[in-house]
């Protein structure tokens, strides 16, 4: 960087310094052709106010009044009659210039490099008429210094600014490289601690927002991570427990499958205790079965990869309850409905009967004898009231949790595993449907599934 700045600076300024010189050495020529002019013109003058012949000696005679200032004489055609400079000049010189400005005008400057002399020089010619009536061009030129020799004049003192320039121009790469390279140290050393990086100069400014801005996503990415690795434990948490949870209900069953078959086996019952154990096997091999099945369908609702159709609730509920009116007769409870025609949800028929079915379902088993369930269906929800038993407020929100019983007996009067209602609520869940329950002890239950 420091060698960059030094280079950079260099160029800049060993460009300006040339050019400041060339600039100043126009500057000065033009000044100097200026005063040569007003030089030209008094010595014109100290030619009008004496009397100089016009031929050879009287060119000699001005020129060396002159301080060896170049005269010569030309007649209007262009034939040189005298030049102090060079004698017997058999060149026209009526192309000049200067001579021809002073044949239009009566007099004229001219500057440029002699033809004759080689020299750099500034020309002032003017037309004197003579006694005869002829014309006489009177030219006085002085030489000057070219620009480039002038610029080459300069070359020394030129030289000398680079030099200084070069030493100032190392030293400001160093001031420069401090000065710059300082505060994005400081802003890096910002950056490696937490917290917001900030800097006190505008330039760096970006710099800092782009810092800020990547340690904040760094921040998000991390705490997303640290999200998705919870939710990873959460899951094979939930899946250890669901494990551990089946395996606890399907105990209970197996267990007695198993001892009263060992006990047939032993061959040391009765023909009424034979029965028994008969009835015991068959009851428990049809709990296992239900609970299989329970489990098979708890599990299909989120590998259910089916995408949801337009489903007619009021047909399915219905349906469903001309088959459970049975079983609510059976409970000695009435089963009362309000459906509206043609409720369409945007879900699965499988799934929209598990929901309906569950809730009615336990709404009979829950309830007392005599009691009601009434169930309403319109275009925003699904209601399932009942008289039964009603749930605890301590147990109303883990009614939805999986393998909750409120009695449990796990084998009681209902006989439920707990994933009637937990079904339901996932279901609710990927339609985007809302279940809510309201409950008095003793006098009974609501469930609301808003659509
Ligand atoms: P289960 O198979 O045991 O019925 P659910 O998940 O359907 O499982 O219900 C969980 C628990 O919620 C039940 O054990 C029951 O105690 C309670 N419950 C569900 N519905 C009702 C209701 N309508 N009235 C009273 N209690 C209910």
């Amino acid at each position: 960087m420091r060698a960059r700045i030094l280079i950079f600076s260099l160029i800049i300024t060993i460009i300006s310094i040339i050019l400041f010189s060339l600039a100043s050495t126009q500057v000065y020529y033009n000044s100097s052709v200026d005063e040569t002019e007003e030089y030209l013109l008094v010595y014109m003058n100290l030619y009008d106010e004496n009397d100089y012949t016009a031929d050879q000696d009287g060119a000699d005679a001005l020129a060396e009044i002159l301080d060896g200032a170049r005269v010569t004489y030309i007649t209007a055609d262009g034939t040189v009659l005298g030049d102090s400079r060079q004698q017997n000049i058999s060149e026209n010189h009526s192309d000049r210039p200067e001579v021809i400005a002073a044949l239009e005008d009566g007099s004229g400057y001219a500057v440029r490099n002699s033809e004759t002399l080689g020299e750099n020089m500034v020309y002032y010619c003017k037309a004197f008429t003579e006694a005869d009536g002829s014309t006489l061009l009177v030219r006085i030129a002085v030489s000057i210094p070219s620009e480039w020799k002038l610029f080459v004049k300069t070359l020394p003192t030129t030289a000398t600014y680079i030099a200084i320039d070069i030493v100032l121009c190392i030293i400001l790469a160093f001031v420069a490289t401090y000065f710059i390279v300082k505060p994005v140290q400081d802003l890096a050393a910002n950056a490696s601690k937490k917290g917001m990086v900030t800097t006190k100069y505008s330039e760096l400014k970006p710099i800092a927002e782009v810092l800020n801005e990547r340690n904040r996503n760094i921040e998000r990415q991390m705490g997303e991570i640290v999200a998705e690795k919870e939710s990873v434990n959460n899951a094979r948490k939930t899946k250890d427990e669901f494990i551990s949870n089946i395996t606890h209900e399907m105990n209970t069953p197996l267990t007695s499958i198993q001892g009263y078959a060992e006990l047939l086996k032993a061959g040391a019952l009765t023909e009424e205790q034979k029965q028994d154990a008969y009835e015991v096997i068959s009851t428990q091999s049809t709990r296992l079965t239900s609970l299989i099945t329970c489990i098979i369908n708890y599990s299909e609702i989120d590998s259910d990869e089916i995408l949801p159709d337009e489903v007619n609730f009021s047909e399915i509920a219905r349906e469903m309850i001309s088959v459970l009116r049975p079983e609510a007769e059976s409970h000695d409870v009435t089963l009362e409905d309000s459906i509206e025609d043609n409720v369409i949800v945007q879900s699965r028929h499988e799934l929209v009967c598990e929901v309906f079915g569950n809730l009615v379902r336990n709404a009979i088993r829950y309830n007392k004898p005599g009691g009601s369930v009434t169930v309403t269906l319109n275009y925003d929800c699904l209601k399932v009231a009942d008289t039964g038993v009603g749930i605890a407020p301590e147990n109303r929100d883990r009614i939805f949790d999986r393998f909750f019983t409120v009695d449990k007996s796990h084998g009681g009067k209902n006989g439920g595993f707990g994933l009637g209602l937990a079904s339901v609520r996932k279901i609710c869940l990927k339609y985007g449907w809302k279940i809510s329950v309201e409950s008095e002890q003793g006098k009974g239950s609501t469930f609301t599934v808003e659509f």
